[in-house]
């Protein structure tokens, strides 16, 4: 292996570069839809990764990691206590693991029912959370249908120690990134009308990023396009 030029202490020089690409894209992204990049959250989806690649991107400044598995996350930020790192379930979740999440979880992205809602809230716990929306027609994909969603941004609203910042989706396969990203502008509009402090919209990955900043996203959650590819689950 040569030597890196770079001045970071990542293991893998490889790793500093994607992460330096994806910077740029996104700051492309901002330009070009005439907004700052400073507005913009990334969270890097570290899922199927060990411990150790978060620990290199932390050293290359990375502050916020996506997991969508309850285990696994539970097990990294354990690995990881103490580490500047903020943490973001970003994953179908079940009731009964509602609480453990919030153990360790600084932000849940994927509220998608009245009972996981009623699950997570509790005044003691105060926890950031994410609505997520389906822009699919198909149920078994995370995410309120949006026919619901009005009254499930109202149950959130309500529910004692969770602040609502905005909701959340993932572009369907099989349909232009930017007219999915359109409507759900639309839904965040009409989330804004029952709580108007829900101003933030999680939306883009590797490959739709431009898209979602196009459309107002506020925080990007990135897995390949930084960590490489996935190792097999297992
Ligand atoms: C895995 C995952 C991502 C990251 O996807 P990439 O295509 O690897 O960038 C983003 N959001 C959710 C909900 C994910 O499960």
């Amino acid at each position: 292996m040569t030597t890196s030029t770079s001045p970071s202490s990542s293991a893998d020089p490889a790793l500093a570069d994607r992460f330096a690409a994806v910077r740029e894209r996104i700051a492309d992204a901002a330009r070009s839809a005439g907004r700052s990049p400073e507005e913009l959250t990334t969270i890097v989806v570290t899922k199927f990764h060990p411990a150790s690649l978060v620990q290199d991107l932390l050293a290359l400044g990375a502050v916020d990691f996506g997991e969508n598995r309850h285990q696994e996350a539970r097990d990294k930020a354990a690995e990881l206590e103490g580490a500047p790192a903020r943490w973001h379930f970003v994953g179908q979740l079940q009731g009964k693991k509602a609480r453990q999440v919030r153990a360790y979880a600084d932000v849940v992205h994927s509220i998608d029912r009245v009972s996981l809602v009623d699950a997570l809230a509790d005044p003691a716990h105060p926890l950031d959370v994410f609505v997520q929306v389906n822009l699919t027609d198909d149920p078994g994909r995370g995410g309120v249908a949006p026919d619901e969603l009005e009254a499930l941004v109202e149950h959130t609203e309500a529910a004692a120690g969770l602040r609502l910042l905005g909701l959340m989706a993932v572009a369907p396969l099989g349909e232009e990134p930017a007219r999915a990203f359109a409507r759900l502008r639309g839904y965040a509009d009409l989330a804004r009308t029952i709580a108007p402090e829900a101003r933030y919209l999680s939306a883009g990955m590797s490959a739709d990023l431009a898209e979602a900043v196009a459309e107002g996203a506020t925080h990007l959650r990135i897995g390949t396009a930084i960590t490489g590819s996935r190792p097999l689950a297992g």
